[in-house]
C-alpha cells in the first residue's frame, strides 16, 4: 500500500527566473492537487535541519546555502502513488540524466540547481510536510 501525499519545493533557482506558475501547472496537469502551500526564504539553520539526511556528504554545504540564497515554494501534493509518481514527472536529480518533458529537464540549470526538490518516501513525505505546514495550513 502505497500512501497518497509528497511533499515538494520549487527552489530558488526557478523561483528567481519566474518558472513558478509552469512548474505549478505541471503538477497540476499531472494529477497533483495542492494541499498545502507557501513561499518561503529559509535560513540556513532551516535548510541544514532540512536536509540533515545528507549531512556530510560532499555536497551537503553547497546544498544547503543554495536552498537558502532564495525563496523556495514549499507544497504538500496528493496523489494516488504520490511519491513515486511525482519523482517520474520531476525526473533524475541530473538534468543531463532526466527523461523529456520532466521538470528538471524543462527547468533545471545542473545537477545543484536542479528545480525541484520531491520526497523520496512515504515516511519522509510526511515529515517534510510536518516541517513546513501545521494541520491548520493544510486544506485536505
Ligand atoms: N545534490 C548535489 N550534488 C549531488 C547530489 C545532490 O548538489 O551530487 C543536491 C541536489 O540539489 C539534489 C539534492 O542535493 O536535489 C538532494 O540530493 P538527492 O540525492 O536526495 O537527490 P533528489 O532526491 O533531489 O533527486
Ligand atoms: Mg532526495
Amino acid at each position: 500500500m502505497t500512501g497518497n501525499q509528497t511533499f515538494t519545493m520549487i527552489k530558488p533557482d526557478a523561483v528567481s527566473k519566474n518558472h513558478t506558475g509552469a512548474i505549478l501547472k505541471m503538477f497540476t496537469d499531472n494529477g497533483f492537487t495542492i494541499a498545502a502551500m507557501k513561499l518561503v526564504r529559509l535560513t540556513r539553520e532551516q535548510a541544514c535541519a532540512f536536509y540533515d539526511v545528507h549531512r556530510g556528504k560532499p555536497f551537503y554545504d553547497g546544498l544547503t546555502e543554495f536552498m537558502s540564497s532564495g525563496p523556495v515554494v514549499a507544497a504538500c501534493l496528493l496523489k494516488d502513488n504520490a511519491v513515486a509518481d511525482f519523482r517520474q514527472l520531476i525526473g533524475a536529480t541530473d538534468p543531463a540524466e532526466a527523461a523529456d518533458g520532466t521538470v528538471r529537464k524543462l527547468f533545471a540549470e545542473s545537477k545543484s540547481r536542479n528545480a525541484v526538490h520531491g520526497s523520496d518516501s512515504d515516511e519522509n513525505a510526511a515529515i517534510e510536510s510536518d516541517f513546513f505546514f501545521s494541520k491548520i495550513e493544510r486544506v485536505l
